[in-house]
């Protein structure tokens, strides 16, 4: 276990090196999902091409199929037509042309397509316009350009998303093999917390981190079993985590601060624990705790937990930085790492600067469309890390680097989607 508070980089580091030895080990979960509700699974077998794509020279263009050394010095007549549709027609007799339409095959003989706008037409003859010219494979994808027979075109791990199921569904899979999603308790802790649909008492919160990690985890693979809340007891935990560890991971929430009600370590220890960390210099989120669980009777595989902090901007906050890599190597895919974009900060944002912490400030970020801009990004005005109001407006986490204090606007700066 690493004492103490380890700087952001340490603790991504190490977080890391377990999701990608989870990434690299098998998963033999499978099933089978319809193609319609595919979207978001993770492919468990590389897809192959069923044909060559395209199955035959397809026309990219309205116009004339022809042989390009003809039409290149005389006028040729047109001697057929096929639509998107219509089987292959030809062969092309020699100084001849075919009239031809986008998606058609291109008879037999042809090895070109020439745009409708870019000849001139008398009666049946065509010719190319004056300062026009054509060459072999114009406006033609020839048979098998994209992918021939038995091609692998995706790879196990591979995320799916449309264009991936467009892929699919082009080469015929209307049910694909997927990896099971891993599931994923979440334990809400906290003598305040009350469920949403109740009018909070004297002191009382909703719990508002039960459906927000629930929502991080499917958009990250996982399926959310979310728990019965637990009270700050000792007994209450226990009972809470020994039905936390029948998941595949177990994330927490509260109880993981220093302060007097903050039961959760001493409960994990219990069950035998291991800690991989149990801080990290970072604001929002300082008091994170990643470990794993031994299972009964196995070895090798352990139950992963995160012990995130139960301020909600810091739990979203620990869980796209540590969780989501864990969640997604879990899930079987490949693209486990947090995503971060370059930004230009939109004003300068002084920061009282903090000793030692890595800060992710939520922030909003704008597509800028003009040419060549970086998005542009603002922190939301924020009333610390309970703030849901101010989160909720946000797209983004601005990341402020150890001990920076002012940033200029115009710097560029890294920025955490979430
Ligand atoms: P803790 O990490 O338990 O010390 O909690 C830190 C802050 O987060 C406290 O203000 C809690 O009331 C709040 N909090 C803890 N759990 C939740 C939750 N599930 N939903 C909303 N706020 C929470
Ligand atoms: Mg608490």
């Amino acid at each position: 276990m690493s004492s103490g508070l380890l700087s952001y980089e340490d603790a991504a580091s190490i977080v890391m090196h377990h999701a990608r030895n989870i990434a690299q080990a098998s998963h033999s979960r499978v099933e089978h999902v319809d193609l319609a509700s595919a979207a978001g699974r993770v492919l468990a077998n590389p897809l192959r091409a069923d044909d060559d794509q395209p199955p035959f020279p397809r026309s990219t263009r309205d116009g004339y199929a022809c042989r390009a050394a003809e039409i290149s010095h005389t006028a040729v007549p047109i001697v057929g037509s096929t639509h998107a549709g219509q089987a292959p027609a030809g062969p092309l007799p020699p100084g001849s042309a075919w009239e031809i339409m986008t998606g058609a095959p291109v008879p037999v003989g042809a090895d070109c397509v020439v745009m409708l706008e870019h000849v001139e037409k008398f009666g049946d003859l065509i010719r190319l316009a004056p300062s026009r010219a054509t060459a072999p494979g114009d406006n033609v994808v020839a048979q098998g350009a994209q992918a021939r027979r038995g091609d692998q075109l995706l790879t196990s791990g591979g995320s799916l998303g449309p264009a991936q199921i467009a892929l699919a569904a082009s080469c015929g899979y209307s049910i694909l093999e997927v990896f099971r999603r891993p599931r994923v308790a979440i334990l809400t802790t906290g003598d305040e917390l009350v469920p949403i649909d109740a009018t909070p008492g004297p002191g009382k919160i909703r719990n508002s981190n039960a459906p927000m990690l629930a929502a991080l985890v499917a958009r990250f693979g996982g399926a959310p079993v979310i728990l019965p809340t637990a009270t700050d007891s000792a007994d209450a935990l226990d009972k809470a985590l020994a039905q936390g560890v029948r998941a595949d991971m177990l994330l927490i929430s509260g109880g993981v601060s220093a302060g007097k009600y903050d039961l959760v370590e001493p409960a994990l220890a219990r069950l035998g624990a291991r800690f991989h960390f149990t801080g990290v210099k970072i604001q929002p989120g300082k008091p994170l705790v990643f470990g794993e669980i031994p299972r009964a009777g196995k070895t090798r595989s352990a139950r992963i937990f995160f012990g995130l902090p139960g301020n909600p901007i810091s739990s979203a906050a620990t869980f796209l930085l540590f969780a989501a890599p864990i969640l997604a190597a879990l899930a079987g895919s490949c693209d486990i790492h947090p995503r971060f974009v370059l930004a230009q900060l939109a004003r300068d944002t002084d920061r009282k600067a903090k000793s030692g912490l890595t800060r992710f400030l939520p922030a909003f970020c704008t597509f800028n469309p003009s040419v060549n801009a970086l998005p542009q990004v603002a922190t939301v005005p924020w009333h610390g890390s309970g703030d849901l109001t101010a989160f909720a407006t946000s797209n983004c986490f601005l990341v402020i680097p150890e001990d920076a204090a002012h940033l200029e606007a115009g710097t560029t700066v890294r920025v955490l989607l979430h």
